[in-house]
């Protein structure tokens, strides 16, 4: 067996910048974490919120593991549903206001799921060009036509739409999307599909826990209550668990049990997650202060980068701060963690070519100083490698 492809393709990738590896962590995910020995200051979580290491998240994934174990044995359809999996969808149906709520083990799942259940042959998925990756896999799974349009170009999209004859049509979107930090434009959406007759699913997955004023996701926060088919979102991000969910009317909730191909064959959520889960939206209904100590992270990051002359343009707790060349992107990046600010390197194929960035996020339990502290070491280091205020570190990606 000739496997010399291994080598041939990993030393290319090596050679282009783009080989990738593993950090390890020895801490939990915090605004402090230690990396390699090292701690550093960490601006690449998306714990948002802070929740990941909250105490008494913790306590009820502890008490709920004593109470049922760690795995939950089967798919849910076998013997794998718990009380408290009905539970907590209960409880994200309220949170979201839907009818119905279905649990799955990881975004990446509910996404092949939701896809490769609405998409057929005599289908076709309209997708943001600039969509997760997990939503692109769907697509291809899901065996419909795929039209791809323009980066929050509802007028492509209409175009598109008005040029297809396709039985079902399904519109989607991240809501906020995962490398640029920008908001889908929801409005325009939702009145662009309901004129052509087409469901629209959005991917929460940085807006619910985010976006004001509640964190409960961008239907929410556009008033477009009832108006969005499927709502769909992770609890690994601002909630701090794992998992996903999907929220819709009761009568989609029981097609996708009944259709659903990564629900039906996929082991339920460990049930101590599940209790986890139901802990930490707890927190965030109970105590709105998180969300409002993450926006203003977010504010005082935009303005201290303002104060250096570079501009950043982001509406969200994800921050793009573009480099170009994934050579200088990776260096930059290495340069702030010897400095010891931990923000990740972003390059193609993840982001577009030309586009390497590095990808900050902000969390509720940053202090002003550590902010501060970023956004200074940050201009250092672009600025060593030559990377001016009026460069491309002033363009969006
Ligand atoms: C992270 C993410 C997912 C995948 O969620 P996991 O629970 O990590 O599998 C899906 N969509 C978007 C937009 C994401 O950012």
């Amino acid at each position: 067996m000739d496997l010399s492809f291994l080598a041939d393709e990993i030393s290319g990738l090596k050679e282009k910048g783009r080989y990738r590896f593993l950090r390890r962590l020895s801490s939990p995910q915090e605004p402090r974490i230690v990396i390699e020995g090292r701690e550093v200051l960490n601006f690449s979580s998306n714990n948002y919120l802070g929740l990941a290491n909250h105490p008494e998240v913790v306590a009820a994934l502890v008490d709920c593991a004593r109470r049922y174990g760690v795995g939950s044995g089967a798919s849910r359809l076998i013997s794998g549903h718990m009380d408290v999996h009905a539970e907590l969808e209960e409880a994200m149906g309220r949170f979201k206001g839907t009818e119905g709520c279905l649990t799955f083990s990881a975004g990446y799942m509910a996404n092949l799921g939701i896809l490769s259940t609405l998409g057929s042959p005599d289908a076709t998925i309209f997708s943001d060009e600039w969509n997760h990756a997990s939503i692109v896999d769907g697509c291809r799974l899901a065996r419909a036509r795929v039209e791809v349009y323009r980066h929050a170009d509802v007028t492509h999209l209409e175009d598109l739409l008005k040029a297809s004859s396709s039985r079902r049509k399904i519109v989607v979107t991240d809501s906020v999307f995962s490398m640029d930090g920008d908001i889908a434009p929801l409005p325009d959406l939702v009145e662009v599909k309901e004129r052509h007759g087409a469901i629209l699913v959005v991917d929460d997955a940085h807006a619910t826990g985010v976006l004001p004023p509640r964190g409960r996701g961008s239907a929410e926060h556009f008033g477009l209550a009832g108006r969005v088919e499927i709502q769909m979102g992770t609890f690994s991000k601002a909630l701090g668990t794992y998992g996903a969910y999907l929220c819709s009317t009761r009568k989609m909730v029981d097609y996708f049990i009944n259709k659903c191909r990564p629900f039906i064959f996929n082991t339920g959520l460990p049930p101590a997650i599940a209790g986890a889960t139901l802990a930490s939206l707890g927190l965030l209904t109970r105590e709105p202060g998180r969300l409002v100590a993450l926006w203003e992270n977010g504010k005082a990051f935009r303005r201290e980068m303002e104060a250096r002359g570079r501009k950043v343009v982001s509406d969200t707790a994800i921050v793009p701060i573009i480099v170009g060349d994934d050579g200088d992107t990776m260096a930059v990046s290495r340069a702030l963690f010897d400095r010891g600010v931990f923000v990740h390197g972003i390059r193609p194929p993840t982001v577009p070519e030309g586009t390497g960035r590095l990808r900050l996020t902000l969390m509720a339990t940053h202090t002003a100083e550590m902010v501060r502290t970023a956004a200074v070491r940050i201009d250092e280091a672009l600025r060593e490698r030559g990377i001016g205020t009026d460069g491309a570190a002033a363009e969006p990606g």
